[in-house]
């Protein structure tokens, strides 16, 4: 029988911090730990609409904070769409509406990110859809912790701007700060993980816990949280994949967040509908096998608002990487860098133009995947 499906959002999980939380490793001893997770758009809602369509934004539409609704719904079909068609009851949770596709869902709740408990809040999903699942019918529910986000947007966002020297001047403030958001979502994610237990749906159902993008804590000066550029600290994430038939493993080399919409797919047997667009991203059910598997590069965009208030329409940074190589292109003033992932983590050696050979092959995925 078809398994349930339930994703858990942690909105600006940073994976730094999930690797030293023992509420998130001891998640790998029963999930397909993947600690390179790259985003298509360090921010909620481009990201979103990527992990749920299997698609780039600049292809379906949804390539900026302004477009959620350019989302080309008769074109990409998503993971609610597929599930809803199998017969499946669809049940999602966000702080707001924008922030993933909603079609195909049966209900899609949104919560109060200031006020609701949400620990509270999705147990309560969890026994609803528990009960669709005691009629004979299986669910799909999808959930957002916000408040990592909630906190970041009163006490960063609201306080200061990507260029306050002052925020930049006070790591040490910054990082915990950033720590006291990020161990709530750990109490949440306990409180649910306990849920999903007690309910014993560990068993019939695929578990996705995923974050969309990390958030600076000031490492790179014009950014303060997230959304201007595309270093690792906000584009490379972390997914643990919990089923009862996959063994539990590290994936060390880069998944693509485009990748989990056909790999949840591919693992409950269903096939790619042929009347919508081809997927960008691929199963990673091979990787999870071990059986051999080609790393894909991986692209990301965003829209730096640089001096302005608000992001832009359209995105002007562009990136393409593998585990070890990054290409940054900053289209607003035609510059480039070029990142050693392996040898400077933190991205703060620019090798562009120093002949690397890797620098073209980067420049020539980047142009194919800009279309
Ligand atoms: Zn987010």
């Amino acid at each position: 029988m078809d398994k349930n499906v339930i994703i858990i959002l942690i909105d600006g999980g940073r994976v730094d911090r999930a690797m030293k939380s023992s509420i998130f490793t001891n998640l790998q001893s029963k999930s397909v730990f993947f600690p390179q997770t790259i985003s298509y758009a360090p921010y909620t809602n481009a990201a979103m609409h990527a992990l749920f369509s299997g698609c780039y934004g600049n292809r379906t539409g949804t390539d900026s904070y302004w477009h959620t609704y350019r989302f080309k719904k008769n074109k990409f079909k998503t993971i609610t769409e597929y599930l809803k068609d199998r017969g499946y009851f669809t049940c999602g949770d966000g702080h707001t509406k924008l922030i993933i596709p909603r079609q195909g869902f049966d209900e899609f709740h949104i919560h109060d990110e200031n006020k609701d408990d949400l620990s509270k809040h999705h147990s309560d999903l969890i026994d609803l859809v528990k009960t669709k699942n005691d009629q004979g019918n299986r669910f799909f529910l999808y959930l957002t912790y916000s408040n990592i986000h909630t906190g970041i947007k009163d006490e960063v966002l609201k306080i200061y701007n990507n260029f306050s020297e002052e925020y930049f001047q006070n790591k040490t403030i910054n990082e915990k700060r950033y720590d006291g958001f990020f161990s709530k979502a750990e109490n949440y994610l306990e409180i649910i993980l306990k849920k999903i237990q007690d309910l014993d749906l560990y068993k019939n159902s695929i578990i996705l816990i995923i974050s969309d993008h990390g958030i600076s804590v000031g490492e790179k000066f014009g950014e303060r949280a997230y959304g201007a550029f595309c270093y690792d600290y906000t584009i490379k994430t972390f997914a643990y994949l919990i089923s009862s038939d996959i063994t539990s493993r590290e994936i060390v080399s880069q998944v693509r967040h485009i990748d989990f919409m056909p790999t949840i797919l591919d693992m409950m047997k269903i096939k790619l509908d042929t009347s919508y667009e081809s997927l960008d991203g691929e199963s990673l059910i091979p990787l999870i096998n071990g059986s051999k598997f080609e790393e894909n590069t991986a692209y990301s965009e965003t829209g730096n608002p640089l001096d302005g208030k608000a992001p832009p329409k359209a995105p002007n940074i562009k990136s393409v990487r593998t585990s070890k190589w990054k290409l940054i292109y900053n289209e607003y003033n035609n510059t480039k860098e070029l990142y050693d992932l392996v040898n400077d983590p933190h991205e703060n050696n620019n090798l562009v133009n120093s002949g690397l050979e890797i620098e073209e092959f980067l420049w020539n995925e980047l142009t194919k995947k800009q279309g």
